[in-house]
């Protein structure tokens, strides 16, 4: 599982993540909920290794990640991430995009098209593989990301405001298809958020983030009846 102690990050004098203390069960799935500002995608960039962390350290499954001298670049962490935009390639094709990645790289030619098939047909998409990523709709293009997401089998999946792009509908499609897929590969999963629907329907724990700290972690039925502070209660 992923082990997070002592989490701390400044960009200028006050720390924007400070003393971030958190254990992520195998197969979880944790929302990080807050305002903006409260450091919860600096959270998730030091877990993906794209920042550094002041101090602290981070485990995943007994290795250490980051901390002391200690530092595994992203590209060695097992870890996928989907971010709120796209970051497709317009120029090629679904398949192509999923299959771009930097481990596929390293497997022969019909792995990378079973492993590509297997991850389209998990959002959905396997009547789409030929087409440019540039013909498709906003809601599809969220699904070819996350099939490129899961494309490697990672250990650990992150979502940064996945589907803030998207308008209600579309968000709620997607929300009920990333729980299925969280569901059926049992994939570890840090979501960051700052919509409260979106985080009690997905969380199997949620975390609430106030400037720089958690405020409170629970099970998101027992956060929301009983909030600790007014701020988490004013959160949900
Ligand atoms: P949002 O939902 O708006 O992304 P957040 O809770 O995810 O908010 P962070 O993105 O972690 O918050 O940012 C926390 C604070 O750190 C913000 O005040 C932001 O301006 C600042 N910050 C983040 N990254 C950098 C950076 N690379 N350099 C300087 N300041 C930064």
């Amino acid at each position: 599982h992923l082990v997070l102690s002592r989490l701390t990050k400044s960009f200028g004098a006050a720390p924007v993540v400070d003393g971030v203390d958190l254990s992520i069960q195998e197969g979880e799935a944790v929302v990080l909920l807050g305002p903006s500002g409260c450091g919860k995608t600096t959270c998730l960039r030091m877990i993906a290794g794209f920042e550094r962390p002041d101090s602290g350290e981070i485990r995943l499954r007994d290795q250490v990640l980051v901390g002391g001298r200690t530092f595994v670049p992203p590209e060695r962490r097992r870890m996928s991430v989907v971010f709120q935009s796209y970051a497709l390639w317009p120029h090629l094709s679904v398949r192509e995009n999923v299959g771009y990645g930097p481990t596929t790289a390293k497997v022969g030619r019909t792995e990378v098209r079973r492993r590509t098939d297997e991850a389209l047909a998990m959002v959905q998409l396997d009547g789409l593989a030929d087409r440019y990523a540039h013909q498709l709709s906003g809601g599809q293009q969220q699904r070819v990301a996350l099939a490129r997401a899961l494309v490697n089998d990672p250990a650990l999946l992150l979502l940064d405001e996945p589907l803030s792009n998207l308008d209600t509908r579309l968000r709620e499609e997607m929300r009920s298809e990333i729980k299925r897929i969280h569901r059926s590969l049992g994939v570890t999963m840090v979501y960051v958020t700052h919509d409260q629907a979106e985080a009690l329907s997905l969380a199997d724990r949620l975390v609430v983030m106030h400037s720089g700290r958690i405020v409170q972690v629970g099970a998101p039925e027992d956060v929301y009846r009983h909030p600790r502070t007014s701020f988490v209660a004013r959160a949900l």
